[in-house]
């Protein structure tokens, strides 16, 4: 049973600051883009100029970078939900060319686990799984037998995105009225980011941070609604 998302930093640019910053420049600059590229620059001045483009809501100039992340031990109910963002990539385990061989891993939901359910929950899982076995032992084929997985049953996938659509992404999944699985999933991935790229912490906040107020139905109470 696996215990808590598993997110790995696979890649990321190593100059990520100066991407931007000879991205910002160049929409202001009569100069050609390599010589701001080439050019020595303090770090303060750019993130003066990358903090002045995107308070001003210029974002396209964070799309030049690509990150790629490993997920697994998440749920399927998890991996719905993060491949809902359009711009993102992904490379997900099959369902349909991985046989789930005994028992397949799942997750227990925290407001499940230590409760009277779990044992309950726990049961019903070998049921499917004593299912799932039995057709595949009759001959049906793994992409019809999954059918009787359930959204508890844990994924793995590769997951590539560029700077905006993270941002994005923390903006809308890190904010608490998210699930708690993907809520600590998409930490994750921030946190591994901000490790190597500090100043991006204050872009990798729930959206209400960057709004001023909650634009929920109801607040979490971090910020009131408008
Ligand atoms: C708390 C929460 C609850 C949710 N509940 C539900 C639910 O009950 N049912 C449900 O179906 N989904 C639900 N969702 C998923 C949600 O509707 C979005 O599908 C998901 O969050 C992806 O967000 P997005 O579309 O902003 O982002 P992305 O797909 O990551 O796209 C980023 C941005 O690009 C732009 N964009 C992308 N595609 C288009 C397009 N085709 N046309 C115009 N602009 C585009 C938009 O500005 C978009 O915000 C929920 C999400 C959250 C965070």
């Amino acid at each position: 049973m696996q215990e808590s998302p598993l997110v790995n930093l696979l890649s990321i640019p190593e100059n990520i600051k100066k991407i931007i910053y000879t991205a910002c420049r160049t929409c202001y600059s009569a100069d050609y883009p390599i010589n701001i590229w080439d050019k020595d620059v303090d770090d303060e001045k750019i993130l003066k100029l990358i903090d002045k483009v995107l308070s001003s809501g210029h974002y396209s100039t964070v799309e030049h970078c690509q990150i790629v992340f490993s997920v697994s031990g998440v749920s399927r109910a998890c991996t719905h939900q993060i491949v809902r963002h359009r711009h993102m990539s992904f490379s997900q385990k099959s369902q349909r060319y991985v046989t789930e061989k005994g028992q397949f891993e799942y997750i227990v939901p925290p407001t499940v686990k230590d409760t009277e359910m779990e044992k309950e929950f726990v049961q019903f899982m070998g049921q499917i799984s004593e299912f799932y076995g039995k057709m595949i032992e009759k001959g049906i084929p793994a992409e019809d037998a999954r059918y009787v997985l359930p959204n508890a049953a844990t994924s793995s996938m590769v997951v590539s995105l560029n700077l905006r659509e993270l941002i994005h992404l923390a903006n809308l999944r890190i904010c608490t009225k998210a699930q708690k699985e993907i809520r600590t999933t998409v930490k994750q991935m921030c946190e591994l980011v901000t490790e190597k790229e500090p100043w991006l912490s204050k872009y990798l906040v729930p959206k209400c941070k960057k709004l001023g107020y909650c634009d929920e139905f109801s607040s979490c109470g971090y910020m009131p609604t408008k």
